[in-house]
């Protein structure tokens, strides 16, 4: 491992992996269909075959099915205490590999079993597995790997591992394997955050945007930056290095057209964290319009339940129901404003006063209009609110019944019948549409170079990129400040010395190789693989 010091922080070169050999259960610990229990090490081919109850060849990438043995030992191995293997099966321990093993967060069940040893060793077989090894370096890891698919009994998996770690495999900490994998080189660190991403996605987006990472996507567009500044600063070291010549390799203004195209290509993925934010924490969208609209019965046929109850009396004071799905990939929460209104003296002014906090809350909100009744002056004040802010969607409700009004001469406005569900499918387009993209497009970044640098910037067939993660968007934050800082330092004084502008491109180049990891910290690499499960 190669540590240095740089203005106080401590940076680690990509340590070495620890040559043990780990193991963890790779599926949720409870009764199941199947357990997987992996390894990973220079001894895992060695350690599962001690565990094979009749010896068969482990060849990579071959599936074979085998009797697993089991050990009744005369004692447990002091690595196999009782309570870090239950913690293991039962809850991610805390911390990173070799720390704060055996920590437990969350209650201890009695759902693990493990058996005290027996006074002598005796050998029998305990399940009949798929065994799968994987030779190294083509494997996860990088590492030799074997995976055991075993029935998904608590028991077995805990017999299992124990029998692995007398055979001398040490038990997996959280994200181990994926830890294992980046120093190995098989992923980089945008690539390892991917794999917890996806593992954690718990809508489809929030999965699709996770393995457009896991690919490399958002790794290859960062590469593209630092080749661009890679080339900027050879070529600026180069007039350093050659100074007596009066010479410069790089003029002015290329190089302020290189730091704009650099600055572009920035902008491009900085712009689509609004949409990774919406994908990653979900958006709230409320519902609101003058009463009787049918606010509740859109909140009921968008939440697919009678959750609202829907009054037939306008007005009927209720508290603001919210219920969060899934609409289109997204995770959205939906809030109902109907109800809360005390007097007819208050029905004008709270009608448009509410929408208007509802919006101030809200990423969108549903405008809900009676199609079936001609337009109140209510429904005209909160139509002028909607028109202000790209933020509202006019939907134009009772679609079943006669038209009074015209709904197309709204933009956007969809016509929807919360009775027979006319309409809620493209509504619900609509909003993930609007959500999701739109907000994208609405932000695309100012052209920087006046149309000339936009090497990089969205082109047809280029792969989606969204950025998701706050650490991604804090150092991409700290590249563009570097960037904008050159640029002006170049355009106060085009004579500025090589090394000045250098020392911000080196800044830019620094935040962009802590995204992929070529340059990371052990306190990073603690923080980011501890947030991971054990046997991930
Ligand atoms: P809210 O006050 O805006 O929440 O409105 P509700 O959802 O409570 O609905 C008011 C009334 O309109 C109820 O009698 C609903 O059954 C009725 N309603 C709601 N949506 C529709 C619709 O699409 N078509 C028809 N015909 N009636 C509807």
């Amino acid at each position: 491992m190669i540590e240095w010091s740089e203005g106080g922080t401590s940076w680690t070169e990509v340590p070495s992996p620890s040559p043990s050999t780990i193991v963890a259960l790779a599926t949720p610990p409870g009764r199941a269909g199947l357990a997987v229990v992996r390894l990973s090490g220079p001894d895992a081919f060695r350690i599962v075959s001690s565990l094979l109850a009749e010896p068969q060849p482990l060849e990579p990438r071959r599936a074979i099915v085998a009797r697993i043995q089991a050990t009744v030992p005369a004692e447990r191995p002091e690595e196999v205490r009782e309570g870090e293997l239950r913690s293991q099966l039962r809850e991610p321990v805390q911390g990173l590999p070799g720390r704060d093993r055996g920590e437990v967060h969350g209650s201890r069940t009695e759902g693990v079993r493990v058996t005290e040893g027996g006074a002598a060793a005796a050998r029998w077989a305990i399940d009949q597995a798929v065994v799968l090894p994987f030779r190294a370096p083509a494997s996860y890891t990088g590492e030799d790997v074997v995976e055991l698919s075993l029935h998904g009994s608590m028991a077995v998996v805990a017999e299992v591992i124990a029998a692995a770690v007398r055979a001398g495999a040490v038990m997996a900490g959280p994200g181990e394997f994926t830890l294992r994998a980046f120093l190995n080189g098989r992923l980089d660190l945008a690539q390892a955050e991917a794999v917890r991403d996806l593992v954690d996605a718990a809508t489809p987006l929030q999965a699709r945007v996770a393995f457009d990472q896991l690919t490399g996507t958002l790794s290859g567009r960062i590469a593209g930056i630092e080749r661009e500044l890679f080339s900027l600063a050879a070529r600026l070291e180069a007039s350093i290095d050659f100074p007596d010549e009066g010479y410069r390799f790089v003029a002015g203004g290329e190089a302020r057209a290189a730091l704009e195209r650099a600055a572009a290509m920035v902008d491009e993925l900085l712009a689509t964290a609004a949409r990774g934010r919406v994908i990653r924490e979900g958006a709230t969208v409320a519902i609101g319009g003058r009463p009787n609209v049918g606010k509740s019965s859109l909140f009921n046929r968008l939440v697919g339940s009678d959750r609202a109850i829907v009054h037939q009396v306008p007005g009927t004071t209720r508290d603001l129901l919210t219920e969060t799905v899934t609409l289109g990939g997204l995770r959205v929460t939906l809030a109902d404003t109907a109800g809360v209104r005390e007097s007819d003296d208050l029905v004008e002014r709270e009608g448009v006063a509410r929408a208007a906090r509802a919006h101030a809350a809200a990423d969108l909100v549903l405008l809900v209009l009676d199609g079936s009744e001609p337009l109140t002056a209510e429904d005209r004040r909160l139509l002028e609110l909607a028109g202000e802010s790209p933020a509202w969607l006019v939907v134009a409700n009772k679609a079943d019944l006669p038209a009074a009004w015209d709904a197309q001469a709204i933009p956007g406005a969809v016509r929807v019948s919360c009775v027979d569900g006319t309409g809620v499918n493209a509504l619900t387009r609509s909003i993930a549409r609007i959500l999701a993209d739109e907000r994208d497009g609405d932000r695309q970044p100012a052209c920087a170079g006046g149309g000339q640098g936009r090497d990089g910037v969205s082109q047809p067939g280029r792969e989606p990129v969204v950025l998701t993660n706050a650490r991604h968007i804090q150092l991409l934050e700290e590249a563009r400040a570097a960037l904008d800082e050159a640029t002006n330092l170049l355009a106060a004084d085009p004579g500025v010395p090589e090394e000045i502008v250098l020392s911000e491109i080196q800044r830019a180049r620094e935040a962009l190789e802590q995204v992929t990891g070529k340059r990371t910290t052990d306190d990073l690499l603690h923080e980011i693989f501890s947030t991971f499960c054990v046997g991930k």
